[in-house]
């Protein structure tokens, strides 16, 4: 059996006592079964929606008994980062849905009836800061700013699902990241109390994008960080009080004796799937040498490669970075951490986070372990 989240009691008694120390350090986790008991009559339809439970020959009566038993009792694990408090649960019976590759024809003639729009001719329909434009017509501000600091990189190509196409490079991530630093440079060049850098991509309706033609956004904020870098800044410091060891070297070194990162020879950074993803599928790259990290933008073109493969096409890319200028103590050990998450089919209408994820712990369906094997 492949290693599963639904048996990370077992992954975890093999850990050594050190690796174990440590993941206890950082995580707790609970095992339950959710009993689940439906009458007959919806049995055939349960056969009809969870026949990817059972392994037995389809239509066969091992493999419909098999079903049934499976959404009967259904393994949950909820797991907590006992420093950060960010926590997930995971259902089997949700996890082990297969990916199917769903057809993108509508998708992609939404993406080209707006083409023309805005990014498509920057300098006559789009704002820029007051300091211009970086790199030509690479940058625009928000028309609708949200911090005092706000601009945009808008990608050379229209459909923002070009990074699914053989033709896109991890030189492409490689600008993208170099414009976004040149644009908060220029930012704190002109404005040293901003400091506060904070780089994401929103890809898709789904993920927030208001404007389709791809792009990321740019933020500098003043006087704090944005509130969930700080909040992780301040457990990390906590952690270091507590336990004299660095939070991130442990949050790393965790994954990997899990089984659940990769890391490049030549690369100063580290891929991780997420023990507590905050929704889908959620990737952690850890940059050892900051933005300047050997392998950072080859790592995160290596995971849109990924998301490309498992049929991912909404998701939120963020990016945490120490602020601009002077590194102060307080910030010393806090590196660029890059998340990736994926946010759902763009195809449905339901929203992908409701109460649990906004107040409670994540509900995910899918497996971390299923997404190390798919970084291999
Ligand atoms: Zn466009």
């Amino acid at each position: 059996m492949p290693p599963a989240i639904t048996k990370l009691d077992e992954i975890v008694a093999t850990l050594s006592p050190e690796d174990r120390t440590r993941f206890d350090r950082l995580y707790d986790f609970n095992r339950s079964t959710a009993r689940v008991l439906p009458p007959e009559t919806m049995e055939d339809w349960i056969t009809g929606q969870f026949k990817y439970l059972s392994e037995e020959p389809q239509g066969t009566p091992e493999w419909r008994a098999q079903v049934l038993d499976r959404v009967r009792h259904q393994p949950i694990v909820h797991v907590l980062n006992r420093v950060t408090c960010q926590a997930t649960l995971f259902n089997a019976v949700r996890a082990l849905k297969p990916v199917e590759a769903k057809d993108a024809t509508e998708i992609e003639e939404e993406i080209e009836k707006t083409r023309g729009g805005p990014f498509c001719r920057p300098l006559q329909l789009t704002p820029e800061n007051t300091f211009g434009r970086i790199g030509g017509a690479k940058t625009c501000a928000n028309v609708a700013a949200y911090d005092g600091w706000h601009g945009m990189v808008i990608f050379e190509e229209h459909s923002p699902l070009a990074f699914r196409e053989d033709a896109y490079r991890p030189e492409q991530v490689a600008d993208m990241l170099a414009v976004a630093r040149e644009w908060a440079a220029t930012v704190h060049a002109e404005d040293t109390e901003a400091r506060f850098f904070f780089l994401m991509w929103n890809c898709l309706w789904k993920a927030a994008a208001s404007i389709i033609h791809g792009h990321a956004q740019m933020v500098v904020g003043r006087k704090f960080h944005y509130g969930k870098v700080e909040r992780l800044r301040r457990d990390a410091a906590a952690y270091r009080a507590e336990h004299g060891a660095d939070y991130f070297e442990d949050f790393v070194a965790v994954h990997e004796t899990l089984g659940l990162a990769d890391r490049r020879d030549g690369e100063a950074v580290t891929t991780l799937a997420h023990l507590t993803p905050i929704k889908e599928r959620e990737l952690v790259i850890v940059a050892d040498d900051g933005l300047d990290s050997a392998g950072l933008p080859q790592a995160l073109w290596r995971a849109l490669k990924i998301y490309t493969r498992l049929d991912v096409k909404a998701f939120n890319m963020a990016v945490y970075m120490p602020p601009l200028g002077d590194r102060k103590k307080e910030w010393a050990d806090f590196p660029v951490q890059v998340y990736l998450v994926d946010r759902g089919d763009p195809a449905t209408k339901s929203a992908d986070i409701g109460g649990m994820e906004l107040y409670t712990s994540s509900v995910v369906s899918s497996d971390p372990f299923a997404l190390a094997e798919a970084m291999k």
